[in-house]
C-alpha cells in the first residue's frame, strides 16, 4: 500500500464496482464509488446516484450536482478539491430512498474511503447521509450547520442540495453552512500551522462537541 492509501482506495473502488452485496446491483448501469482527490480535506456524503449518475458513474452531476458545484464556488473551491461519494454506491429503482439494509451493506465501503482518504471535514448531505453518520436521532433540520467531531473526523451535516431545487429558502441556509465550512477549514488551517518560535499555536483544542 502507498502511503497515502490511493493503492487500497483503488481496491476499494474496484470492489464497489463489481458489488453484489445487496438487491440494487441488479437495476444498475453502473456503481458510482464517488470522486476526487485521495487526500482530499473535505468529503460530501449525499444518498445515493439518481439516473444521471447511474448513466455516467459518477456523483453529483445532475441539477443537484449543478448546485453543489454553485456552492463549492462560492467558497472558492471546486470539485476538483473535494471527494465526492454516497451512502450507497448504486441506484435506488426509480430513485427511491435507499432501504436500511442497503445502507448497512454498503456502509464498510463509506468507512473504509473515511478511513483511507482521511478528510478533515465530512459534510453529509440530507437526512439520509446525517443519520448513517451521526445516529438515527438526527436530521438536517435538527442539526443542519452544527459541526461534530467523531473519532477525529468533523462532521458537518448539511441540507441536501436536492432539496433546495424544491425549497427555494434552503439555498440561502446551504449558502450560510458551506461559510460554516470554509470557517471551519480556516480554523484547521491555522491549527496546522507550525508554531512560529517555539510557541504553542493558539486554539488547538479538539471540537469534542458541537460548536
Ligand atoms: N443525489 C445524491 O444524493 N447523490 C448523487 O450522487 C446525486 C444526487
Amino acid at each position: 500500500m502507498s502511503d497515502d492509501g490511493s493503492a487500497e482506495l483503488a481496491t476499494v473502488n474496484s470492489e464497489i464496482m463489481g458489488c453484489t452485496k445487496c438487491e440494487l446491483h441488479k437495476s444498475r448501469k453502473n456503481a458510482v464509488p464517488g470522486e476526487g482527490p485521495t487526500d482530499a480535506k473535505v468529503m460530501f456524503v449525499g444518498e445515493g446516484p439518481g439516473q444521471n449518475e447511474d448513466e455516467q458513474g459518477r456523483p453529483f452531476v445532475g441539477a443537484a450536482g449543478k448546485l453543489l458545484t454553485e456552492l463549492l464556488g462560492s467558497i472558492g473551491l471546486s470539485r476538483s478539491d473535494v471527494f465526492i461519494t454516497n451512502i450507497v454506491k448504486c441506484r435506488p429503482p426509480n430513485n427511491r430512498a435507499p432501504r436500511k439494509s442497503e445502507i448497512e451493506t454498503c456502509n464498510s465501503y463509506l468507512m473504509s474511503q473515511i478511513r483511507l482518504i482521511k478528510p478533515q471535514i465530512v459534510c453529509a448531505l440530507g437526512t439520509p447521509a446525517i443519520a448513517t453518520l451521526l445516529g438515527e436521532e438526527y436530521s438536517a433540520t435538527r442539526v443542519h450547520g452544527k459541526s461534530l467531531t467523531k473519532a477525529n473526523v468533523t462532521i458537518l451535516p448539511m441540507y441536501h442540495p436536492a432539496a433546495a431545487l424544491y425549497d427555494a429558502s434552503l439555498k440561502e441556509v446551504l449558502v450560510s453552512d458551506f461559510r460554516t465550512l470554509k470557517e471551519l477549514l480556516e480554523a484547521k488551517a491555522t491549527m496546522d500551522k507550525p508554531a512560529a518560535d517555539g510557541e504553542h499555536a493558539q486554539g488547538r483544542e479538539t471540537l469534542e462537541k458541537w460548536v
